[in-house]
């Protein structure tokens, strides 16, 4: 399994020049990828107008094939609230694009369970688009057209706050899961320190002490402890202690 500071290091280069709520909620996206054991990479952040328009001639004025239907400024990559992400393999080095890989074997498909955490966190999936399918795609819009982008507005605090409530939000739930799983452990534990009856190799022992008296009352009135009781009433009687 690959560490997930390796994992996050993967993706560093590719997560500066993002909005900063957009950042944080994409290293949300790794880390809980992560504790779903899908490692993934993130392979595109932001890409500048003056990128966006290289791309957009690629396959059009210049050679290769076309990768995109979006002119500078057309995309909420220029932006900085959109990310790209790819699968990275057991040996942190090779990616996959296989929507179908079940690599942590849960019978789901990683690809789909990173889309639902994407999406939990508060990013709109390229996949879910009508026409053209955008599948490694997630954006984060604050409820902005790419108009109101270009025109230069800016996501409202309200905006931001709403997703960043939504980040500590499942925070606290994860705090909350990991306080009821130490509480079952607890409970798991008390119960074994409850008074049990005697086990079969401490019968001896309790018999004997219950039959026999001190002062006319049996040394032993009330036959009930934990292993520990027992273990102690065994190696005494063994000592001859209560011969
Ligand atoms: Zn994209």
């Amino acid at each position: 399994m690959l560490e997930l500071e390796y994992v996050l290091n993967k993706s560093a280069n590719r997560l500066s020049g993002l909005h900063p709520v957009v950042r944080q909620a994409t290293v949300k996206l790794i880390e809980r990828s992560y504790a779903a054991g899908v490692p993934i990479m993130i392979t595109q952040g932001l890409r500048t107008i003056e990128e966006q328009n290289e791309l957009y001639a690629q396959g059009r004025t210049n050679p290769g094939q076309i990768v995109t239907n979006a002119r500078g400024g057309y995309s909420y990559h220029n932006f900085g609230v959109a990310i790209d992400f790819c699968l990275l393999m057991p040996d942190g080095k090779n990616v996959s694009w296989d929507m179908t890989r079940d690599g942590n074997g849960n019978g789901k498909a990683d690809w789909m369970e990173v889309v639902e955490i994407a999406k939990s966190l508060g990013f709109e999936w390229g996949g879910d688009w009508k026409s053209f399918k955008d599948y490694p795609h997630f954006e984060m819009t604050f409820g902005l057209s790419l108009a109101d982008y270009r025109a230069g507005k800016k996501p409202s605090q309200a905006a931001q706050n709403a997703i960043l409530a939504r980040l500590t939000e499942q925070e606290d739930e994860e705090v909350q899961e990991q306080i009821k799983a130490l509480l079952r452990r607890v409970e798991a534990l008390e119960k074994q320190l409850e008074p049990t009856d005697p086990p079969v190799w401490a019968k001896s022992t309790v018999d004997k002490l219950t039959k026999k008296t001190k002062n006319g009352r049996p040394i032993l009135s009330d036959p009930k402890g934990d292993t520990s009781f027992y273990r102690t009433l065994v190696v005494l009687d063994r000592l001859g202690a209560f011969d």
